[in-house]
């Protein structure tokens, strides 16, 4: 039988122990955002601007991609690369902490598409719009129909690529097949197509946005992986969030968001999760991975983050307070 003074000593050595775990207990990094490639900075700002002020991590994605969209000195958006028949074609998903989600591809004309697909899963009661179906929505939501007319650099950029029409990714640059590379792209603020984010705001609560043009110079009609929830975008409000860049055939083939945050729920921490993510590209066709760039970044519940990355050369950024926002350099599996 348990003595009263023993069993009163057991209570409060096991008071203690919580109090000691509960007191160690790492406190969440909140608010956090982190996106892709260098022009996440910029977009990280804007992000920061409604997570600091206690906003929803769904507004702060939205709002962070949609500076990289309006950006000329970038390739998201309207003034990308075209695909092989001289157009402009963009994808674009959302996902918020109920698991609700939003996606358009092979959109044309449309400045935003990131706004269009928050619409999708907002005010339909689909997930993904494409094409023309995907154009009329938003016209009819009252997004403006732009131009359809390239920019100079993309115009360029176009001509000479027609002379060899070769469509052949290359590494880090993910307008593929450039034979010539416009000034801008030489100073590494112009070379990427893709943005991907992921928030944790100010409640715990996750979202994301991933927003492209594509690869430039692609067959008329290809998607990537950055409008397919669990490839180029995934959340789970219960885990964490994580989203890609880099040769999107190559993601969609491991399911490769979905992958990363199943992997944290296993215990991964956001990092060893998408260089898991990574390996399982790689080990599929070692050869083949040289010649491809695939990076993922991930955070966690926790405020954790991490990314990884098939090649040198990707990086992203991070950004948790006014004066925290910088690049952080993806380690690599080759
Ligand atoms: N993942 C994008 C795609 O395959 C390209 C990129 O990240 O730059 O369309």
């Amino acid at each position: 039988m348990l003595h009263r003074r023993n069993f009163i000593r057991i209570g409060s050595l096991g008071l203690s122990a919580f109090s000691f775990s509960s007191f160690h207990k790492p406190a969440v990094r909140k608010p956090l955002v982190i996106s892709t490639w260098k022009e996440g900075l910029n977009a990280n700002r804007a992000a920061w601007q409604i997570l600091k002020n206690n906003g929803r991590a769904l507004d702060a994605v939205e709002a962070g991609v949609m500076v990289t969209e309006d950006s000329i000195n970038c390739c998201v958006g309207l003034g990308a690369n075209p695909d092989r028949d001289g157009f402009v074609t963009l994808d674009a998903c959302i996902m918020d902490e109920n698991g609700n989600c939003g996606s358009v591809a092979f959109l044309e004309r449309i400045k935003h598409p990131i706004s269009v697909a928050r619409r999708v899963m907002e005010k339909t009661p689909h997930v993904m719009l494409v094409g023309d179906g995907a154009q009329k929505f938003a016209v009819a939501e009252g997004f403006p129909l732009e131009e359809q007319k390239l920019s100079d650099d993309a115009k360029k950029a176009y001509e000479e690529w027609l002379k060899k029409s070769e469509y052949k990714p290359q590494i880090n640059i993910e307008n593929s097949g450039h034979a010539f590379a416009p000034a801008k792209l030489n100073n590494g603020d112009w070379n990427h197509d893709t943005i991907g984010m992921v928030a944790l705001d100010a409640h715990g609560n996750l979202s994301g946005s991933c927003t492209t043009s594509g690869m430039g110079f692609k067959m008329r009609g290809r998607l990537g992986d950055s409008p397919i929830i669990g490839a180029g975008l995934f959340v789970d409000n219960e885990i964490g969030a994580a989203t890609s860049t880099g040769l999107g055939e190559e993601v969609i083939k491991i399911c490769g968001t979905h992958l990363v945050v199943e992997l944290m729920r296993q215990g991964l921490k956001p990092e060893e999760a998408c260089k898991k993510a990574v390996e399982r590209i790689v080990h599929k066709n070692p050869a083949k991975a040289r010649e491809f760039q695939v990076g993922f970044i991930a955070i966690n519940k926790q405020g954790e983050y991490g990314g990884y990355c098939i090649q040198t050369g990707f990086d992203f950024a991070v950004c948790y307070a006014d004066d925290k926002n910088f690049m952080v350099k993806g380690k690599h599996l080759l």
